[in-house]
């Protein structure tokens, strides 16, 4: 009697001899337990064990739909935290929900953070396979300044090394010739070694091709909103990857503040700069 006032739910006696709590939708043509839901004290070993059956019975699934689903026979005094309190012990759960060890970050090698000319230190690849008109495939070959972060974009028609050497031929006329390139250990760039230092990456080592293998994800993500399923001529597509290549060089390398008078940089500052240079 002491914890029905404590807790003010309406109540009646079931034919069960069991408390039944009544709900506003009394009246509703549905199942007893739904319209009056048995009243369970949650500090029972009982209920616990209840709750703990109910949770692998309904595949385990999270603490909002689980109520939900309980609430449809049996009404738990404090219920939301005791469900909370067995789901949390459930070992199934904690080894789906927990979070993943974070390693804490190396610090990076000397050819990241040297001072350097922009695409002196440049990463290179190739990427995607892009279908144009007149049944031409392309790929496009990412060229990114180890230490600015700026990337450079070209299209080539194949992945020979003849086809990667004229794309890189249009980029060192663009952009200089870089003192070291890092690349995959892949045929079209072993083809090419020559006066510049080629690092190549092992085949496994995945985590070397971080800080190019992202701006590849942001470009494609860029082209595949663009595209779509159309299919352009060579010099179209081109032109796409002028436009994808400032959008990537615009985005930001820092923190973006609160302030108006504050605005983060980007690697397109660096253009900023050789303007400004031309002015003076
Ligand atoms: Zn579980």
């Amino acid at each position: 009697m002491l914890l029905l006032e404590r807790f003010s739910y309406c109540t009646c006696m079931g034919e069960d001899k069991i408390l039944h709590v009544k709900t506003q939708i009394v009246n509703r043509k549905d199942k007893e337990d739904f319209r009056k839901p048995v009243l369970l004290p949650s500090n029972y070993e009982v209920v616990l064990k209840l709750i703990e059956y109910c949770h692998k019975k309904n595949l385990h699934c999270g603490l909002q739909i689980f109520q939900n689903i309980l609430r449809e026979n049996f009404w738990i005094l404090n219920g939301r935290k005791i469900i909370r309190k067995v789901i949390s012990k459930c070992a199934i759960c904690k080894r789906f929900s927990s979070k993943r060890l974070e390693v804490d970050s190396g610090s990076l090698p000397e050819n990241r953070v040297r001072d350097s000319a922009v695409f002196q230190i440049t990463g290179v690849d190739a990427a995607g396979l892009l279908f144009l008109k007149v049944n031409q495939k392309a790929r496009v070959l990412l060229f990114t300044c180890a230490v600015y972060r700026v990337v450079h974009l070209e299209l080539i028609t194949s992945l020979s090394t003849e086809a990667f050497l004229i794309g890189f031929r249009r980029f060192v006329a663009k952009r200089g010739r870089c003192s070291t390139i890092y690349c995959d250990n892949r045929t079209n760039f072993v083809g090419t070694v020559n006066a510049i230092d080629w690092k190549f990456n092992w085949p496994t080592t995945a985590s070397w091709r971080g800080w190019w293998e992202r701006l590849i994800q942001i470009m494609k993500d860029l082209l595949k909103r663009v595209l779509g399923q159309a299919q352009l001529l060579f010099e179209e597509m081109l032109t796409i990857l002028c436009d994808c290549e400032v959008l990537i060089n615009s985005r930001p390398l820092t923190y973006m503040s609160e302030s108006k008078h504050l605005v983060p940089i980007s690697p397109s500052f660096l253009q900023d700069i050789k303007e400004w240079r031309n002015r003076i």
